[in-house]
């Protein structure tokens, strides 16, 4: 065994990891990356078709990314938010509130949260270092800000979505969903409402038959799934306490097994928790930043006075902004650096922040935050990063990748044991069942995902699955050729696992 394998296997914990199997044999080192290749210790390389658990986006070792990154290197890595500003976050902050907000666009009116609050544009960031801590920061923020703004006797609840994942810090298990994840600290947990998110493929409600197609194409439903939220919601109303926050991972819950949600629905339940007085929490940790395609979105510009309003097409680096949904928290972690370094930002609107104002006697402040906070190689990482997204070569990488993937991914119908295939742009969720034609799963403890997974990893392809799911999300630097080689090394390592 290798000297670093050797030190690995006596002192590392590995995150989500059974130990127990992780001992048994020798862990892949992984010394160095280039695009969408990594390369371990014994000079092995191999395809990240997971983008190192989905944070990559440019690919390994890239050029601009590392310039930007000696620079600033060459100037300071990190000096305290407590006290004092840099030039890295503010820059990274300017540039994120643009974004959030459509490139400088103005949200339609019709997203504005109750009418006659100057909300709705996210107007602030505060950052901190993980996807856990953006919505940590994110839950305390509407917590508090529906005290102030309801009075301090009310009960601010939360509701989130079946299967939802926010992350591992206590708050943000509290607002998860998944048993699995969670049961063992239910002790520790405040209790927060979960209501039915779409899940076509497994949905009670859908009365169509199987077929070899995404089965949000082929449902037959009546938007049930829309009905449970406007139900939940108003039960909250007359119990007297509407939901203080809806809390959703837009277009594709990930962690639950890259579940995407059919056209629409977003759009629908985010206005109806509006309705009935939620803030809207969007975790973008997963789907931000271009993960989920590229979004054009309809906005309407009506400045100049003499001018109709007209509307344009503006792209976004969002999932919400697809839907038209217009959150009043945005939280980004994973791909904000590129993949670089961790860092993590939890955009909110004016409100919000105004709710925190006071007198320092008043003590109204928000009392968070971590060492790290603005840490100005993270954040020189962000604004490289957001530089290259806002490029032609970018855009015209990612449009052609979605295509790619699109029609490699049609290769994988043919093999009785997929279920499903479901893409949201540039990210692709493989469901295997032990028959198609029944839906019938596999047990968890089979580890179906992680034979088919390790049987990929032979073939020189990683990348992780969830239960029986098998996650695709290149980095968008991947060539056809190398998509190619992700897809087929799927496409093998199922019919060699799960042979009928
Ligand atoms: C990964 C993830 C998180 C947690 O982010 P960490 O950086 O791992 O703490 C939260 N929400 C979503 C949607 C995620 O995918």
């Amino acid at each position: 065994m290798h000297k670093l394998a050797r030190l690995d296997h006596a002192h590392v914990w590995h995150p989500f990891t059974q130990m127990q199997d992780w001992l048994r044999r020798e862990p892949m080192v992984i010394t160095a990356g280039q695009g969408a290749v990594l390369r371990d210790v014994r000079g092995r390389e191999y395809l990240d078709a997971n983008s190192s658990i989905w944070t990559n986006l440019h690919g390994h070792n890239h050029p601009k990314l590392n310039a930007a990154l000696r620079r600033q290197l060459g100037k300071i890595a990190h000096s305290s938010a407590l006290g004092f500003a840099n030039e890295p976050a503010s820059l990274l902050a300017e540039r994120l509130v643009r974004l959030a907000n459509a490139a400088g666009g103005v949200p339609p009116r019709a997203a504005m949260p109750n009418p006659g609050m100057h909300a709705s544009r996210l107007n602030k960031v505060f950052f901190s270092d993980d996807g856990s801590t953006a919505m940590e920061v994110a839950l305390k923020l509407a917590y508090e800000f529906t005290r102030r703004t309801r009075g301090p006797k009310s009960k601010p609840r939360f509701l989130s979505l079946a299967g939802a994942y926010h992350g591992d810090t206590v708050g943000a298990v509290s607002l998860g969903h998944i048993a699995l994840f969670h049961q063992s600290y239910g002790g520790l947990l405040f209790k927060t409402d979960q209501v039915m998110s779409p899940y076509c493929y497994r949905c009670p409600f859908n009365r169509a038959e199987p077929e070899r197609a995404d089965a949000r194409e082929y449902r037959q439903c009546n938007w049930e799934c829309v009905g449970k939220v406007e139900s939940k919601c108003a039960a909250a109303r007359k119990r007297g306490n509407d939901y203080a926050a809806f809390v959703f991972e837009p277009r594709m819950q990930g962690a639950a097994g890259m579940i995407p949600q059919p056209e629409g629905w977003l759009k629908r339940v985010s206005d109806i928790a509006r309705g009935h007085g939620a803030l809207l929490v969007a975790d973008e940790v997963m789907t931000g930043f271009g993960r989920t395609g590229l979004g054009y979105l309809p906005v309407t510009t009506s400045h100049a006075r003499k001018k109709p309003s007209r509307v344009v097409q503006s792209p976004t680096l969002f999932a919400s902004h697809a839907e038209d949904v217009w959150p009043d928290f945005l939280a980004v972690a994973k791909g904000l650096t590129g993949g670089y370094l961790p860092m993590a930002a939890t955009l909110t609107t004016q409100a919000v922040f105004d709710a925190f104002l006071g007198k320092y006697e008043e003590f109204k402040t928000f009392f968070h935050g971590h060492s790290y906070t603005g840490n100005q190689l993270g954040a020189t990482a962000g604004l490289a990063s957001l530089e290259l997204l806002s490029g032609k070569p970018s855009i015209a990488a990612r449009l052609r990748l979605e295509e790619d993937l699109r029609h490699e991914l049609k290769s994988l119908w043919s093999l009785p044991s997929v279920g499903d295939v479901r893409q949201v742009g540039l990210v692709a969720g493989i469901e295997l069942v032990r028959d198609w034609r029944t839906r019938e799963p596999f047990a968890l403890a089979e580890r179906v995902g992680a034979r088919v997974c390790e049987a990929m990893a032979r073939r020189g392809v990683l990348t992780r699955p969830i239960g029986s799911v098998v996650v695709l999300m290149p980095p968008y630097c991947t060539t056809r050729a190398q998509l190619r080689r992700m897809v087929g090394a799927l496409r093998e390592a199922v019919a060699e696992t799960l042979r009928p």
